[in-house]
């Protein structure tokens, strides 16, 4: 158990049977477009109005953002129209500006939570704080970098911690600019289910026609809320126009999610879910001996190579036993990519298993002696 699971902390985005929503545009640019994303915005019931103040580019020619000087723009506009406000900050300037200026949550991005020594300085910064603090995850697929993060901000006192989940910048995806690896989600809320995630589907997708799809994914996994770039005029945005939606266009995006409930009280509800899941027990413990079935002949072969003085590996069989695998799968419903993903796991282990076997000293014993 990771020491944020020990430590208090409080659930601070509690609203009823809805998302919570942070929105509003990547970057703050002048005070009209803070009032205008705030008046626009406040017709769609949003939680936290958001806007990014300094911003962390990969090139240095690129908009930084403005600084400090915006920090009252974000503040007045959100207070004007009755707005929660809520900011990134990267380094300790960033926060007392931020609680200086009664910024109302803020968030750590996710070029800074790979750097434990920026986490930690912003954690120092943040002693005796009260705003709710979420960290992004890192840009590189990385639990326990995410968890370490969570855990300096929540030593430094933190107690209204969340998690944002924007994608990681893994291998080029030609479909998403950060993939969500939802699996990594799902990991994150299985180790601290106590700590809310918000799904940032802007980040994930790079492009404003996804984020409908995107989020409702995320709803459908039980995230907690969602933070979506709004910005009153997205192309003419300065940082990350072609990912943001006018704060009308989030208003429908809203509209037509569907948000699940955790579980129903329905008799007969529980009851069909009770059989599927009995089934499913049942087929996973009948999935578990065949692959250990499968395990024992692996074995069976190790020796009978080590008898033979044979290597554990044949590519050729192996580049075979796959494409057959996947056609199989493919005519029986699954998707190859789940049984390439399958067999290479099934695969490896196999591999690893045989290698085990022909390390070991020839056993005599069951096989003609010498004398
Ligand atoms: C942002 O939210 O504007 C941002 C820079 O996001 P990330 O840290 O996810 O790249
Ligand atoms: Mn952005």
């Amino acid at each position: 158990m990771s020491t944020i699971d020990s430590l208090p902390h409080v659930r601070w985005s509690g609203v009823e049977g809805r998302p919570l929503v942070i929105a509003g545009p990547c970057s703050a640019e002048s005070e009209e477009q803070m009032m205008e994303s705030a008046r626009r915005l406040h017709g769609v019931r949003i939680d936290y109005l958001r806007a990014g103040i300094w911003k962390a580019r990969t090139r240095p020619v690129s908009f930084e953002g403005i600084g400090d000087t915006a920090l009252p723009w974000l503040v007045r506009a959100g207070r004007e129209f009755g707005m929660k406000t809520a900011t990134e900050v990267a380094t300790a300037s960033h926060v007392e500006a931020a609680l200086h200026h009664g910024v109302d949550l803020l968030w750590i991005g996710a070029r800074t939570t790979v750097n434990p020594f920026s986490v930690q300085e912003i954690a120092e910064a943040l002693r005796g704080a009260t705003v709710p603090v979420l960290v992004k995850n890192p840009t590189s697929p990385d639990l326990g970098l995410w968890t370490g993060a969570l855990e300096r901000i929540n030593r430094a006192g933190i107690r209204a911690l969340g998690v944002i989940h924007r994608g990681f910048g893994v291998a080029s995806s030609r479909r998403f600019r950060n993939p969500p690896m939802w699996e990594l989600a799902i990991e994150f809320r299985r180790l601290h289910p106590g700590i809310p995630i918000i799904t940032d589907p802007s980040h994930i997708s790079g492009t404003r026609e996804l984020i409908q799809d995107i989020a409702q994914q995320a709803l459908d996994l039980g995230v907690d809320g969602l933070m979506v770039e709004a910005h009153p005029n997205p192309d003419q945005a300065w940082s990350d126009a072609a990912q943001q939606v006018t704060p009308e266009r989030l208003g429908e995006i809203l509209h037509h999610l569907k948000v699940r409930r955790e579980t129903s009280a329905d008799a007969g509800f529980l009851a069909s879910l009770e059989a599927l899941r009995e089934r499913i027990d049942r087929i996973d413990h009948d999935l578990l001996d065949v692959l250990a079935m499968r395990m024992r002949v692996v074995e069976e072969i190790a020796d009978c190579k080590r008898e033979n003085n044979v290597s554990t590996l044949q590519v050729s069989r192996w580049t075979a036993l796959l494409e057959d695998r996947v056609s199989r799968a493919e005519s029986i419903g699954l998707t190859p990519d789940y049984a390439r993903a399958l067999y290479e796991i099934i695969h490896r282990e196999s591999v690893r298993r045989q290698s085990e076997i022909m390390a070991q000293e020839p056993s005599t014993q069951g096989r003609p002696g010498k004398d």
